[in-house]
């Protein structure tokens, strides 16, 4: 038996349950994978609540690390024994083991345990794709990071700075504004009431070429007025809530901007793109060009608490629940 957290019917935190379920064998082309350490996410909250939608009872997350125990029929990059990490769909990573498919498991570094390994898997390959692929960040580039003191804000700070940019953080504390700082951020704003306005401060009225937003909802009005003529809005998260419909109109009357609502699986959908954006991620983090802050941990059998603690805005970088 393996023990995992199930919901039954979207809810609240309460309806995650801790449950027992039978072991799952490997098929082919899986691993059996006995976890370590689980990330927490917050597309975890999308899944619990309804947002994102999955069959019934569903084992909620998308991250772990943790040790592969058995493998099925043809494969051949992992052994029982490897220390490995992933970040994927199909759910299910809340729990003490289950089995994925193979192509899908990293190999970890010796120098990256299993807690650092489980916190920065998503947040991190995230991070690498936004900042790396859906627009390349370069030297003397001045970048906004909303939710700048989150798991992937704090990685996103240190990541741009590393590779030249000004980081404007959005946060909306002191306390969070005081760790992106600390992370990176050259200029803070705390709040989004007068974003435009401020970032039109910070920049002198240049505005900028890249936002990244991952507050959806609440800010993307605020976002976009933060683009200089043809720049980017990154949409990737809706923290606040999902972006209502809108008219497109308003992308040439703001500048002839460009939108995309990327995501993670789309960029690590091809096994080289996999391996190429963790092996970036090692890089950076054995580097120590950026830090992977496990700012909370939750044993795994109250996820609730995670949960609760994450919609609260009270966690600031990556949680990590313990089996
Ligand atoms: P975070 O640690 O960033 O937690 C969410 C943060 O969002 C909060 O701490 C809070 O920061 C901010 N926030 C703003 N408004 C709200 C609100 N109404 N309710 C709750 N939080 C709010 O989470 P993650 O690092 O796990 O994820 C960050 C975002 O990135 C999420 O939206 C997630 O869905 C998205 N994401 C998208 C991926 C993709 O590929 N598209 C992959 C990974 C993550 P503050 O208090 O400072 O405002």
């Amino acid at each position: 038996m393996t023990k995992a957290i199930r919901v039954h019917a979207p809810g609240g935190p309460e309806a995650m349950l801790w449950e027992d379920v039978p072991t799952p064998e490997p098929g082919p082309g899986e691993a059996l994978v006995q976890h370590a350490a689980v990330g927490l996410n917050y597309i975890d909250v999308y899944f619990r609540t309804g947002l994102y939608k999955t069959s019934l009872p569903a084992t909620l997350g998308m991250e772990a690390a943790g040790t592969v125990v058995s493998v099925g029929a043809g494969v051949t990059n992992v052994v029982p024994g490897d220390r490995v990490a992933y970040a994927t769909a199909p759910i299910g990573a809340y729990s003490t083991a289950r089995t994925i498919a193979a192509d899908r498991l990293v190999r970890l570094p010796d120098g990256i345990d299993f807690k650092t390994a489980a916190a920065m898997m998503l947040q991190g390959m995230t991070a690498q794709y936004l900042l790396r692929r859906t627009y390349r960040v370069k030297q003397g580039d001045t970048v906004l990071v909303h939710a700048a003191a989150g798991g992937v804000g704090l990685i996103m700070c240190q990541w741009a700075k590393h590779l030249g940019a000004t980081v404007i953080g959005v946060v909306s504390t002191e306390a969070k504004a005081a760790m992106a700082r600390a992370n990176g951020a050259a200029h803070v704003i705390i709040g989004h009431e007068t974003l435009a306005a401020d970032v039109k401060r910070i920049t002198g009225g240049a505005m900028l070429a890249v936002v990244y937003d991952s507050v959806g909802k609440d800010t993307f009005m605020a976002s976009l007025d933060c683009l200089a003529p043809l720049g980017l809005l990154v949409l990737y998260g809706n923290a606040s809530g999902p972006v209502p419909p809108f008219d497109i109109g308003l992308l040439a009357a703001k500048g002839s901007l460009y939108l995309t609502r990327p995501t993670l699986a789309t960029y690590t959908a091809k096994r080289a793109d996999l391996e190429a954006s963790a092996r970036d991620l090692f890089e950076v983090v054995q580097s120590g060009a950026v830090k992977i802050q496990v700012n909370q941990t939750f044993p795994l059998a109250e996820a609730a608490a995670a949960h609760r603690a994450l919609e609260a805005r009270q966690t600031t970088g990556s949680t990590v629940l313990l089996p």
